[in-house]
């Protein structure tokens, strides 16, 4: 069906008189929307209407007129909507309102309608409607759904309700448009939505602050704008296991410092003007130690420079910034240099990376702890603790795939039995994801050439995972 080219519009529907025929289950629904927000003053016209309808009527919130529609009817009103369940009578209503230049909707008719209603995500005054023309009203909720809790969050109802009261003192204060409209961006970009979360005093404080500032600078300069670093995790690679913390902060930013098991997809949530600059280290290279060292100060640097100059810095990392990530390095140099700064967890592979195989790192009866280790030898020497990685009941590895025969020798060295089943996951939550299983015996034979990134799983835990199980049960009798 070709799709009509609508042009969105917000009515102002105070005190305007409206008509909606029909008082059953479609009426309803219109009114459940109209009823709260819009102010009109609606007229319902229908021989029976539903209890809620009489009730509101009652209540004076509207008036049921309680008779048959009449062509004669909607001379009065702004707009007409039919909401019969008679598509013939619908029809008629359209054509008379249309016919009398109303505004004039059949509800789920839409060759019956001179205008259709979007999909409302409302908060405050800021409202998002989204209108698939009729084509697919399914793939419209599906839209609004994710503005509702993505993007047109709360905080953004309450801070354009709190810029809204102040647009009359800015007008007064601050000469020219251009001006008012830098002042507000930075306003917006600013600290402040921050603060208004948690104080609204000291927010109404800060706003004052940055007028006055903006009322004695030069034209176009504003000095309130505070440099922001966030830390953030990247998760496993899926771009939908991002969390929508990481999202925000990402939209927000001006600059992106990204890792290497950053999966470039996800840098599409960061806006077309943000600089994203890929500053990779190379994970679990001993050799390259020295200068993983140096770069991890000048990356330092980087960060906090930015965040100085005013700018908002997302630092993004694999997994969790906090899991083998140099994340709390970072968090100590940005505190350490008095930068404000947000640590935002990620989804670590560490235990998505087995989820993504079906197993689970504790299970009822099978495992009650597990422990996370990193298998490259840190600065030389090997400083795994064994010992307690061949106790553990669930034992998880990560920069460990090209170590895998020195990982599973060591472990039965420590006393793990060889029958142990061991699974390998490469590239977890990708599309190329790819599992290997085995034993202790037998795994690094069956895992030769999985590519990194891999998290290494042991433990029984292996065998809960369903579509791994005869595989394993296969392995283990071998
Ligand atoms: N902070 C990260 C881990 C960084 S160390 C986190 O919490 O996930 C890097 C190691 O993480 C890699 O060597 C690999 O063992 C593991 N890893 C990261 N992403 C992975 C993925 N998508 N699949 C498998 N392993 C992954």
């Amino acid at each position: 069906m070709p799709y009509t080219n609508y042009h969105p519009v917000c009515l102002d529907l105070n005190g305007r008189r409206v008509l909606i025929v029909g008082g059953g289950a479609i009426a309803l629904e219109k009114l459940e929307s109209l009823l709260p927000f819009s102010g009109a003053r609606i007229d319902v016209v229908s021989p029976e209407a539903r209890r809620e309808i009489r009730e509101w009527h009652d209540e004076g919130k509207l008036t049921w007129l309680r008779r048959d529609f009449e062509v004669a009817d909607v001379a009065p009103y702004f707009m007409v909507i039919a909401a019969t369940d008679d598509p013939e009578l619908n029809a008629l209503v359209y054509k008379t309102g249309n016919d009398g230049n109303k505004l004039s909707n059949s509800v789920d008719d839409p060759v019956n309608c001179n205008f259709i209603m979007a999909a409302l995500v409302r908060r405050g005054p800021m409202q998002v409607a989204v209108s698939s023309a009729g084509a697919s009203p399914a793939l419209a909720q599906r839209i609004r759904n994710r503005v509702r809790s993505e993007i047109l969050t709360e905080e953004l109802g309450v801070l354009g309700e709190f810029l809204g009261d102040r647009r009359p003192l800015v007008k007064s204060r601050l000469p020219g448009y251009k001006i008012r409209q830098a002042f507000w961006e930075g306003i917006i970009d600013s600290d402040l939505p921050a603060i208004l979360v948690r104080d609204p005093e000291a927010a109404d404080a800060r706003f004052l602050q940055a007028l006055d500032e903006a009322c004695s600078k030069a034209p176009g300069r504003f000095g309130f704008r505070k440099g922001k670093a966030w830390i953030v995790g990247a998760g496993p690679g899926d771009p939908e296991l991002l969390t929508l913390k990481a999202v925000r902060a990402l939209q927000k930013a001006d600059v992106v410092l990204y890792d290497r098991l950053v999966n470039p997809a996800i840098l599409e949530n960061a806006p077309k003007k943000a600089k994203c600059i890929y500053v990779g280290k190379e994970v679990g290279h001993p050799g390259r130690k020295a200068s993983g060292k140096g770069r991890q100060r000048s990356i330092n640097k980087a960060v906090i420079a930015i965040a100085r100059a005013g700018l908002t810095v997302v630092r993004l990392k694999g997994g969790d910034p906090f899991v083998f990530g140099r994340g709390g390095e970072e968090a100590l140099a940005l505190h350490a240099a008095g930068v404000d700064y947000e640590v935002v967890p990620g989804i670590s592979s560490s235990v998505a990376g087995p989820a993504a195989a079906g197993i689970p790192v504790t299970h009822r009866g099978v495992s009650i702890a597990f422990g996370v280790f990193a298998a490259h030898e840190a600065e030389g020497r090997d400083a795994i603790p064994w010992d307690a990685a061949a106790r553990m009941p669930t034992a998880v590895f990560l920069m460990g795939v090209d170590r895998l025969p020195h990982i599973v020798e060591r472990l039965m060295d420590h006393g793990r039995d060889p029958k142990t089943p061991v699974a390998v996951v490469s590239k977890a939550t990708h599309d190329d994801q790819r599992v290997a299983v085995g034993t202790l015996r037998d795994i690094a034979q069956r895992a030769a050439g999985l590519p990194a990134p891999a998290v290494i799983v042991v433990g029984e835990v292996v065998h809960v995972a369903a579509e791994l199980s005869q595989v394993v049960g296969e392995a283990l009798a071998a």
